[in-house]
């Protein structure tokens, strides 16, 4: 059966140039960065030398890079790392309510602890508005962090508008970028932030790495405690294989920007005009206007994301939904619902994230085949048509 893989928000294959890049780091290249001999001298080389070309393409200091086993740590460090070494400060956080689960069971965590988060709501398109952030500020805020690019819908936030407010009132600024690095050419002076987190995984890099921005004046509390590696910031031997794919996959995402951009952009309106022309009541979700080029989410009505999934995945499709289905209950999604999204109708989104693993056209054929799973599906459902 012909396999179409619509997940690259979830994770994507390693790039076959970044794994040539790091064979020889697992076999003879395999010594710790720390170590002071030969071996370890040429780790240590890779490691700077990784840090120095991602610097390059983000637009700040190697130093101010840190790295980490992916977005969920380096979210994690930004976020307790700033509320413990600023507590004496203010224990008043911002956060928006369409964050990953790494940024909000950090933040759930915090309130746990003693800290308040408020969680900010998006518009109906989904982005947070400034002046939304404008009035959550307090005397006592002493962090926001807002994603750049939601994982769900695509929607992309004024970042530069949003840490321009947050500086204003002296407030820390970090945003969770993994879901933006590789897929938009932003830099950090763009952005204005303070942190930024991003994933190897989630642009053809490795699983298992990361980096956290960190700008030179900002003081954080390390998470893990042991050697003195990630300028004390993270304690552990480097993974130096990953750290240099981590670098390569950055390089190729640069590299292929503009191209890459443009092809899904034109596979994403194809999509959607496609569905739009060949499935009655849908809605696609998201600001369509600010968006990465790669993710459409949408919604069937009258029927459940899961069975979608479930039937796509059938037919050798790959799609995921943002909903959670814990113990027979379904869940429909935090983004959605936040962004005033009716129930049932964020009970039938789907998120196609199109990506490398993708060709022009597939999309016919994708096309085709949906079209059939959700005539199918509604045929059988006992909520579609009924309202
Ligand atoms: C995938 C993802 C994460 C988590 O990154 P991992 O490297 O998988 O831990 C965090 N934030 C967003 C927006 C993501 O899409």
């Amino acid at each position: 059966m012909r396999k179409i893989y619509l997940d690259h928000n979830a994770t994507t294959f390693v790039h076959p140039e970044v794994f040539d890049e790091m064979k020889p780091y697992f076999t003879e290249k395999f010594g710790n960065a720390s170590s002071i001999h030969e071996f370890g001298r040429i780790a240590k080389a890779a490691l700077e030398d990784s840090r120095q070309k991602i610097a390059g393409f983000l637009g700040c200091k190697p130093k101010e890079i840190i790295f980490t086993s992916g977005g969920t740590e380096s979210d994690n460090l930004a976020i307790k790392g700033v509320a413990f070494a600023l507590h004496k400060k203010g224990k008043h956080i911002i956060t928006s309510a369409i964050e990953h689960h790494a940024v909000l069971e950090s933040c759930h965590y915090l309130e746990k602890n003693g800290f308040e988060v408020t969680y900010l709501k998006p518009d109906s398109s989904g982005r947070i508005l400034p002046d939304t952030l404008k009035n959550a500020i307090r005397k006592d805020t002493i962090l926001t962090t807002i994603m750049h690019a939601n994982n769900e819908t695509g929607t992309i936030q004024d970042i530069a508008a949003l840490a321009g407010i947050a500086h204003e009132a002296g407030v820390a600024f970090h945003s969770d970028a993994v879901q933006s690095t590789g897929k938009i050419p932003y830099t950090i002076p763009e952005l204005g932030v303070d942190m930024l987190s991003a994933s190897g995984h989630k642009f053809y890099g490795p699983k298992g790495v990361g980096l956290l921005y960190i700008r030179e004046n900002i003081k954080l509390v390390p998470l893990n405690h042991g050697g003195s590696h990630e300028s004390n910031l993270r304690a552990g031997t480097e993974n130096v294989a990953g750290i240099v794919g981590l670098a390569k996959a950055i390089e190729i995402a640069y590299r292929d920007m503009k191209v890459e951009y443009e092809r899904l952009q034109r596979m994403k309106d194809a999509f959607i005009s496609g569905m739009r022309s060949r499935i009655k009541d849908i809605m696609v979700i998201g600001d369509q206007q600010n968006c990465v080029p790669n993710t459409v989410n949408v919604s069937f009505n009258g029927i459940e994301g899961e069975s979608i999934v479930l039937s796509l995945d059938l037919k050798g499709i790959a799609v995921s939904s943002g909903s959670a289905c814990a113990s027979g209950s379904i869940n429909a999604s935090h983004v959605l619902l936040a962004m005033g999204i009716p129930p049932e109708q964020a009970h039938g989104a789907i998120r196609f994230s199109f990506g490398r693993a993708n060709a022009e056209s597939d999309i016919e054929y994708i096309l085709e085949i949906l079209e059939r799973e959700i005539a199918r599906i509604r045929g059988i459902s006992p909520l579609y048509g009924k309202a």
